[in-house]
């Protein structure tokens, strides 16, 4: 599939990091597997990953913890 963005380049399995934020809240999440685009470093993450990335999102806000780096697989 090629790039949404830039089309210059097709999507590539990789990894890529997704910030969330939410008010005061802010979280980061790295080695989220995604496709990327090598030549703008567009990413997109399927269904799963994204449902995935919710549940650890309102994990981490249902601590109390309102600033987080976070890895995808823990
Ligand atoms: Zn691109």
């Amino acid at each position: 599939m090629n790039c949404i963005i830039c089309r210059q380049a097709e999507f590539v399995d990789g990894f890529t990091s997704i910030p969330f934020e939410r008010g005061e809240y802010k979280l980061m999440v790295n080695h989220v597997p995604a496709l990327v685009c090598p030549n703008c470093g567009e990413a997109i993450v399927d269904e799963d990953v994204a449902t995935h990335l919710l549940s650890i999102a309102e994990n981490i806000i249902s601590e109390g913890i309102f600033e987080d780096i976070r890895d995808y697989s823990k």
